[in-house]
């Protein structure tokens, strides 16, 4: 049986699809979702990267600000935007735009963002709720690898399910999202022993390490469902002898596919879901703040 390739671009346009019908819905009632972008600096990437997220948000009706700090800025400044854009009643969503200056705190700014705006779900707030199993907004890449194992239609309950990696915006809230869905969670991490002892023992792998191709062959059992969130931009050499970018995951895809149940590729599997994902979750947040919000009268 030739294994699932998760197609994560169809995923995310269905994702667009329900996100886009609740903004028209919003709209209809005089209420414009808006996400905020807050960058520091001239990157020109940064800036790209704010172009197309404006253009992703534009296609399902979500306004996009971005509030650009020059280079100079001083970390009061981005205090200052925060705490104003979380005052600020049109602004659904807050996204804080790495990297910022090395010599600021970046997990202070982070936390200063209202849990309510917080659409990546990396606040303290959101994530205690997701720890205790309550509604919260969800970190989005953690998403995006839960809905790509959904989208593979397999049951999770019961399943013993190996998370590699344990960052608190990734590794661990898949962890507990799977935990919340009774697999039964292995958390891997730099200091385990015997990563392959581990990871062979998994119905359903998912891999957050952000080590390029550390997963192969020898780390899977027939039949596993692996989700790959690494992401990797690597130059590689060409037949031609040309140098070629390349994006590669954690998983070495061409070596463990056939051996998967069904499995997500890199690119075009979770990657596009994430960036869905930050959408969806700034609608909710819109919808949301409409319900809380006193009835205009
Ligand atoms: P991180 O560096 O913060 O955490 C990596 C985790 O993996 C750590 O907990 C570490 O203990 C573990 N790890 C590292 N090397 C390991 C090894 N050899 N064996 C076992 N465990 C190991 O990274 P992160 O922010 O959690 O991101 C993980 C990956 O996901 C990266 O490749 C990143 O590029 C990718 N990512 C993808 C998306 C997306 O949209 N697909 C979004 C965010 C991050």
């Amino acid at each position: 049986m030739s294994a699932q390739i998760i197609d994560g671009k169809a995923i995310a346009a269905s994702i667009r699809t329900d996100t886009s019908t609740g903004a028209a819905t919003l709209r209809a009632r005089g209420i414009v979702p808006k996400l905020a972008a807050l960058t520091v600096g001239d990157d020109a990437s940064a800036a790209a990267y704010a172009e197309s997220q404006r253009k992703d948000a534009a296609g399902v009706g979500i306004e996009y600000e971005r509030v650009a700090l020059p280079a100079g800025a001083a970390e009061s400044d981005a205090m200052r935007e925060i705490d104003r854009l979380n005052q600020d009643s049109t602004v659904s969503g807050i996204i804080l735009q790495m990297p910022l200056p090395k010599s600021w705190d970046a997990f202070a700014l982070q936390q200063r963002i209202a849990p309510a705006k917080d659409v990546e779900g990396v606040g303290s707030a959101n994530l205690g709720l997701l720890f205790m199993g309550r509604e919260a907004l969800v970190p989005c890449t953690a998403a995006a690898a839960f809905r790509c194992l959904e989208a593979a239609g397999v049951r999770i309950e019961g399943r013993d399910a190996v998370v590699v990696g344990r960052s608190f915006i990734v590794g661990k809230p898949l962890a507990l999202l799977l935990l919340h869905a009774h697999a039964t969670v292995t958390v891997c991490h730099t200091r385990t022993a015997d990563l392959a002892a581990h990871t062979r023992g998994a119905e359903i792998l998912m891999v957050a390490a952000g080590v390029a191709g550390l997963i192969g062959a020898e780390h899977v059992a027939p039949g596993t469902i692996v989700i790959d969130v690494g992401m990797h931009r690597v130059s590689v050499v060409a037949a031609d002898g040309t140098h070629q970018k390349k994006t590669l995951g954690d998983v070495r895809f061409d070596e463990v596919w056939p051996l998967t149940r069904a499995i997500t590729p890199v690119p075009g599997g979770v990657g596009p879901v994430t960036v869905a994902m930050l959408l969806a979750n700034t609608l909710r947040a819109a919808e949301r703040a409409a319900r809380t919000a006193a009835p205009r009268i």
